[in-house]
């Protein structure tokens, strides 16, 4: 108790040491630390600046001069904000970008000055990090390490700065020497490429001034916040980044009281810091509120381009670490830390807008009779019924095992939610086409207060328990993990709907040969994928056994861990799909499945030492000094010749807690075996399936002891924090 007093107080000295941190204006602070277009004018002829526009905003190839012209550009604005070094800023197959510092000093002789400052047009675009230490999945042997990072001007170069100085950071992607992809943005970019291509040519279909296509991306991202003092006294949150213990706190979130509940004043000190330094990088996070459970939160931006919007969330997730530090906090984006209650999820809402400002999957006041509408719509639900299994394994990870399917996250069964809206739209469609029907007028909600404005209802009701439900004007992807990496799924989801685009528009070429009314050729075509669009639409409720059941007659997969979902990434299917779209080569897609796999095995094998460690050291070790204690007492009443009361005192505790000391023991015998025998697999896809069918059920026999154990063991010899510490100390 001394001790949370202690900390209490500690934590609140923290707090007020930052002091008023923002009184400007959010309009004028955003972006001052980016070198994006609009900073770009001030220091190039407007030339150049029409040659950047077209090259970040057109996709147009840069030319050589004026990759000149940027880096001269880079530095004076840099150099004018106080910044020495730069670094490429790229997203290797790890859990945090990379960076690799070089001053712009350089040293001079036979010069009046002792160095100059400069960037040169080849320091800009391409620097060759060295080692071979990074993930590739076979693609680099140690012995032959050259990687290259090359810089990406799509996506705005910024400065971090700490107390110390200041540094510019290029964003690039990273590649081998033999120029495969290493990294989650180039594959991201080839996706847009494959996704620009298909989708453009669909839409010139409708309209011949459509000049490109790209998707965007607005992410939600959820995550815990546990106070330093007690992370630093759980191993298991310091080294697996989640509780592998810990028994059900008497309070958790049954009483809903957290979800958008009043924000603790230490907490909000630490989310308004983290938003000044994200709004002067150009990320546009505009809203903050309490998740579910307790010490549970989310962030989102405004909706960007795809590219840059997976660059901000990696940008964001780096800044909020590190303003967590300072105010004492440790943040934790791991999908489940504590057992029972919510985990974090990033929720990606995607669309597809065209050049001319057009939201493709914008239904507008007729969806029935929006073809451009329904085609989108459509084709993106038949590319989900086609290769919904690639997207399932794109978020396949370890972290996210513990969340997919647990009674608060979407199911692993991948279907769509479309809404009470537009399943009628569609059904109409089937039967008989374009329907020229205006949506029904909106109901308005009638309170029969007249102080309070009458609000119109919208059109359809969320689904919360969907994987993939259309909202709105959007898709949402609801089954990424709060640690993704959003690249990751998004490349995916770009990809199969790219190629199933494609698909579509050689069928309708097809037709028009026959026939030149392309309309009705794609009608024509829509209908066809009837069945298909029916199979995976699923409007009820995802949680409940019945659509598990369900969904199994439909012949839906139901991948429930990530060994078994990555196997669709092994298949000659999904090779020759990434390979004609240009996206990864059968060698790429291979070694990376590998990477996925290698960091599952990892992270099981971390959580079962942690399991063997905390086992022995921490969890049995309390239950003997318990044991000891009460025998001590047993004896002391005996010797007052109360032999019954010293019985009916301690005889059943001792009992239940040698029986769970002695049910743990053997656990974890067993769990060291079969460590053994996982270790020693040879293929990594053998070793992950064993690892998840037969190392982490221990985890889950033990953690049942374990936690009735916490229930019965003396405060004093429990040396982990509890949940109660853990989750309401804030
Ligand atoms: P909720 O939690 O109710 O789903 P939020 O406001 O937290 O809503 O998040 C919605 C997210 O969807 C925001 O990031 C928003 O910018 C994004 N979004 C809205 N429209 C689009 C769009 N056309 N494309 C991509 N993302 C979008
Ligand atoms: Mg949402």
């Amino acid at each position: 108790m001394k001790e949370i007093l202690e900390l209490t107080e500690e934590s609140t000295k923290a707090k007020t040491q930052n002091g008023n941190l923002n009184t400007r204006k959010i309009s004028d602070i955003f972006g001052e630390n980016i070198f994006d277009l609009n900073t770009l004018k001030a220091y190039v002829s407007e030339e150049t600046y029409a040659q950047m526009n077209s090259v970040v905003l057109k996709q147009k190839p840069i030319a050589s001069e004026t990759v000149e012209k940027m880096a001269d550009a880079m530095i004076k604005w840099a150099l004018g904000k106080g910044v020495t070094h730069f670094t490429h800023w790229f997203q290797p197959l790890t859990e945090s970008p990379a960076e690799k510092h070089d001053a712009f000093f350089k040293p001079t002789i036979n010069l009046e000055a002792r160095g100059i400052e400069s960037l040169s047009a080849s320091e800009l675009v391409k620097r060759e990090p060295d080692g071979s230490s990074f993930p590739s999945g076979g693609l680099r042997q140690t012995h032959s390490a050259r990687g290259y990072t090359i810089w990406d001007p799509s996506s705005p170069a910024f400065i971090l700065e700490t107390k110390q100085g200041k540094t510019l950071y290029i964003p690039a992607v990273f590649i081998s020497y033999t120029g495969e992809s290493l990294d989650y943005k180039t594959p991201l970019l080839k996706s847009n490429n494959a996704l620009n291509k298909a989708a453009t040519a669909i839409c010139r279909m409708f309209d011949e001034n459509v000049g490109h296509v790209f998707s965007t991306l607005g992410w939600e991202q959820e995550y815990f916040l546990v106070d330093e003092r007690f992370y630093n006294a759980r191993p298991d949150l310091l080294l697996a980044g989640r509780t592998i213990f810990g028994g059900k706190s008497a309070k958790g979130q049954q009483l809903d009281d957290h979800y958008f509940g009043s924000i603790p004043e230490r907490v909000e000190e630490f989310m308004k810091e983290f938003e000044y330094e994200c709004l002067k990088l150009g990320i546009p996070i505009l809203t903050r509120h309490n998740e579910v459970a307790p010490g549970q939160y989310e962030c989102a931006p405004m909706f960007e381009e795809t590219n840059v919007a997976v660059d901000h969330n990696q940008l964001l997730r780096d800044v909020m670490s590190k303003t967590a530090i300072k105010h004492k906090f440790r943040i934790l984006f791991n999908e489940k830390p504590f057992a029972g209650l919510n985990g974090s999820g990033k929720h990606c809402n995607w669309s597809l807008s065209t050049n001319t400002g057009k939201n493709l999957l914008s239904p507008g006041d007729t969806p029935g009779s929006n073809l451009q509408f329904l085609t989108f719509f459509i084709n993106v639900v038949k590319a989900m019924h086609d290769n919904g299994d690639l997207l399932r394994a794109s978020i396949a990870t370890a972290g996210n095992d513990h969340r997919l399917g647990a009674n608060e996250a979407p199911p692993a069964i991948i279907s769509v939610f479309t809404g009470s809206l537009l399943e009628k739209v569609l059904s109409g469609f089937w039967a008989s086409g374009l329907m020229d029907v205006k949506n029904p007028e909106q109901e308005v909600i009638d309170l029969g207060l007249t102080k309070i404005p009458q609000i119109n209802r919208d059109y359809n009701d969320r689904n919360r328990t969907s994987p993939f439900p259309f909202t709105d004007n959007r898709f949402e992807f609801r089954a990424v993990g709060a640690s993704a990496h959003c690249g990751a799924p998004i490349t995916v989801l770009n990809a199969i709907v790219a190629d199933q685009l494609n698909k579509f528009k050689s069928e309708v070429d097809a037709l028009n040969q026959k026939n030149p009314d392309t309309k009705a050729n794609i009608v024509t075509v829509l209908q066809g994928y009837q069945k298909a669009v029916e199979r995976i639409v699923f409007n009820g409720n995802g949680y409940s056994k019945e659509w598990e059941e369900e969904a199994a007659k439909r012949g839906l997969s139901n991948n429930k861990n990530a060994p078994a979902a990555l196997k669709a990434l092994f298949t000659d299917e999904a090779k020759s799909l990434f390979d004609r779209l240009n996206i990864f080569t059968p060698r790429e897609l291979e070694s990376r499945s590998e990477v996925m796999l290698e960091n599952y095995i990892n992270k099981l094998d971390i959580e079962a030492k942690l399991f063997l460690e905390l086992g022995h050291t921490f969890i049995l070790p309390a239950a003997f000094k318990t044991i000891n204690r009460l025998s001590e007492v047993f004896n002391n009443f005996k010797s007052m010749g109360m032999e019954e009361s010293a019985k009916s005192l301690v005889q059943e505790n001792v009992t239940t807690i040698t029986f769970l000391s002695d049910k743990i023991t053997k656990d974890l015998i067993s769990l060291k075996k079969e460590l053994a025998e996982a270790r020693g697999k040879e293929h990594a896809i053998d070793a992950a399936e064993y690892y998840a069918n037969q190392v982490k059920p221990y985890f889950e026999k033990l953690r049942i002891s374990v936690d009735s154990l916490e229930e019965l063991v003396d405060n004093e010899y429990w040396m982990l924090p509890k949940y109660r510490e853990l989750l309401f100390i804030r």
